[in-house]
Formats: C-alpha cells, structure tokens, sequence
C-alpha cells in the first residue's frame, strides 16, 4: 500500500507542478498535486499518529513503526531526488507534509524534520556523488534516521563557539567533546556533526564530519526527560578519542559554520488562532517557495519559523483557556500540545535569534 503512495508522491511532482509556476503571489490555493499530498498526509496522520500520540507522550516511546511507513511514502526524504532513493518534490510539498504530520503527533513531526532539514539538508547540498549513495540513501526507507549535532552545553545559541575538536591523525580524524540536546540520538544511525579543526580561525575554523552511529568512541548520554516532544529522544553525544576515515569529512575544512547556519513549527480566541495559523502557514510558504526557485530566503525562514512558534504557542495557550479545566488534564491533547508547542521557541534557533537575523537581513538590505 505504502509503496503505491510513494509511486504516487513521484508522479505527482514534475507533471503538474513545475518548480518556477508558483510564488506565494500567484497560488492563494495550493496547487492540485499539493493538495492530494496534504489529503494523504493528513489521512495518514488521522489514522495512525493520532490516536497513539497521547500514548508514545507519556511512554517516551519513539514511533519506529510509524517513522517505517513515512519512510516508505517518501515523507523521510521529501526533497531527496529520486535518483538517490528521495521522493523527488520540492520544499513546498515538505512544508505541507511536516505540517500534517506535526498535526498527528509533533514528536513524530520533529523526528522527520531532523531526518529532512538537518541531516539530509546538509548532505544533499554539501556532499561529494561519492559520499551520498552511502549517507542520503539508506537513510530515506525509514529503516534509518540521522541526527545533526551542532550545540554543546553552554553554547546553544553560540554555534561558532563550538569546543568539540577534531585533529588528522593519518588517515583518520579524531573527534573529542560533547555534544548537547541531540534529537533522535538514540535512534539515530548517523549523525552529522561540527567540531573545530582549526581554533585561531574561531567560527571560520569549523568542519562538519559525517560519522556511523554506533561507531567506538562515540557513547551516548542518558534521554532527557523534556517538557514536550517526547516521544523524540534526546540526549548527549560524548566523542572520546572517536576515530572516523578521513573521507567522512563533509564539504570543506572550515566551512562548519557556513553549512550549520544553512539550517541552520470563544470566537474572539477561535479567530486569532486562525489568524496566527494562516500568517505562519503563508509566511512557510513563502519561504518555502523562495528556496524551490534558488532565491535568498534567510529572512523569510527566520520570519517562518517565528511566526509558526508564536503560532503555535498562542493556539495550544488558547486552546487550554477555551477548554478551561479540561484543556490542563491528560483526558485531552490540548495540554500536550501545549507542551510540545514550547520547545519551538527554544530549538533550531531560539526567537530571539530569529529576530536578529530578521533585523540583520533588513539593515543590509537597507544598506544595499
Ligand atoms: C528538545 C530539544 C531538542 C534539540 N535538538 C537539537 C539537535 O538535534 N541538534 C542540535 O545541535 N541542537 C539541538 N537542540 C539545542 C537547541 O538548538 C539549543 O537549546 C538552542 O540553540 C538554545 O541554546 P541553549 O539551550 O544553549 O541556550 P542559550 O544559547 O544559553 O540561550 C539562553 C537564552 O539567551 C538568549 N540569547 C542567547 N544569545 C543571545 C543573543 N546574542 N541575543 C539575544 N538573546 C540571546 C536565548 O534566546 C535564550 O533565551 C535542542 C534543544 C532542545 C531543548
């Protein structure tokens, strides 16, 4: 059944929605191979994330069966070509899929997110034909996950203070530090990677490095047991004298920083939770449409993803004042959405770290 899906997410794709037809401006309505994959997602997300998204919250239970069957729609690898084992659609269809999906369950939206954006983001921009057959295709069935590791503790927001290190040694690089916050760490069969190669560059001196999990040398922390999303693992990657080839290096040495930052969710109440879905929801568009055409977009994804954690935490905050007592019991989802939706303040840049690359971004745009 699942593969049918997936032959159908590929016919989809190149026939009936070519990449330069549709700009936020012209498409008020989604164009119509967009909209069956949001009608699937959405039917996939009904029937098997939201029913057992109370349960996997409260038994800190990651969804492997599940993340199995999105591998297999495509939806673990939504921008991957096709020729790499990917679903081949654009960023659009992703932002669409992610949304349904984090509807269903976010801890199950969040695990797919780290696989697309921060583990294949960077591998498909940055790596050599030869290093992708082994690092992109296993890793879009579902039968594996990545996971990126760019924060260490006490250098979150701070990401070109990173203090793990990695030295040539021969034909191997030696990694050694820590790494903090890692989503799906434990379920993870790779991860991506930055550690300082050369610290007198300071962020310039940054690599990224691709390394196997498990692999000697790299030991995991204990699961964090986190307010939200928490059917997503998370935890520590401690790296002692973890010796990786020499060819797992990914992109140039130094350009860490560069490839991180790439990546770098009553009536009155009922109408400004429409309101503040559909400004994030048009403003993710935007951006992503703004990436499918090879345009700049760091300040519409900065803007995206502050608006969708506004979002998101003013419709789970209203959502608790409407059901009143109920809305803060178990019996109702709404208190874990509430829970779930906190983090997205937090993760992948915090707000305030939006908000100033908004405000950088407008004063050079001022400045041209
Ligand atoms: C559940 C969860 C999952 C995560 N998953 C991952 C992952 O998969 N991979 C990964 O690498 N990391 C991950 N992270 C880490 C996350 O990206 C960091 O927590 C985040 O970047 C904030 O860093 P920090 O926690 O060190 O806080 P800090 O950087 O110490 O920030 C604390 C406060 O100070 C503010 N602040 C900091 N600098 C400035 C500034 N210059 N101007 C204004 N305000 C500032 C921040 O906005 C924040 O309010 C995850 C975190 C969580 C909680």
């Amino acid at each position: 059944m699942f593969r049918g899906i997936t032959m159908l997410c590929r016919a989809w794709r190149p026939c009936t929605a070519p990449r330069y037809l549709h700009t936020v401006y012209q498409s008020v309505e989604l164009p119509d191979t967009h909209r069956m994959l949001r009608d699937t997602c959405r039917e996939f997300a009904e029937r098997e994330l939201q029913p057992i998204a109370a349960q996997l919250d409260r038994e800190h239970r990651y969804p492997r069966e599940q993340v199995q069957k999105m591998g297999q729609m495509g939806l673990l690898s939504v921008a991957v070509p096709e020729e790499l084992g990917g679903a081949g659609l654009d960023y659009l269809a992703y932002s669409i899929a992610m949304e349904e999906i984090s509807r269903g369950c976010a801890s199950t939206g969040v695990v797919m997110s780290v696989n697309n954006s921060l583990y294949l983001g960077p591998i498909l921009k940055h790596a050599l034909e030869k290093q992708k057959k082994q690092w992109i295709t296993p890793f879009c069935s579902g039968d594996k996950v990545g996971c990126f590791a760019l924060s260490e503790p006490g250098n979150g927001s701070d990401a070109g203070a990173a203090s793990t290190v990695a030295r040539l040694d021969g034909e191997a690089w030696v990694l050694n530090g820590t790494k903090s916050w890692i989503t799906n760490a434990w379920d993870a069969s790779a991860v991506v990677v930055f550690a300082t190669t050369d610290k007198s560059m300071k962020h310039k001196g940054i690599s990224t490095f691709l390394v196997e999990m498990p692999t000697p040398g790299l030991s995991l922390g204990k699961k964090e047991d986190k307010l939200g999303i928490r059917a997503s693992s998370t935890a520590n990657l401690i790296f002692e004298d973890c010796r990786i080839p020499r060819e797992n290096l990914l992109g140039q040495p130094g350009m860490g920083f560069k490839i991180a930052m790439f990546f770098s969710t009553s009536q009155f109440k009922l109408a400004d939770m429409a309101l503040a879905l559909e400004s994030a929801r048009l403003l993710t568009w935007r951006a992503s449409m703004l990436k499918d055409n090879n345009k700049p977009f760091t300040k519409e994804a900065a803007m995206a993803k502050l608006a969708a954690s506004e979002a998101a935490t003013k419709i789970s905050h209203q959502a608790i004042q409407i059901l009143g007592g109920m809305g803060y019991v178990t019996e109702m989802p709404a208190e874990r959405h509430y829970r779930d939706a906190r983090i997205t303040e937090i993760y992948e840049g915090t707000s305030e770290i939006q908000r100033l690359v908004i405000a950088n971004q407008l004063l050079k745009e001022y400045q041209h």
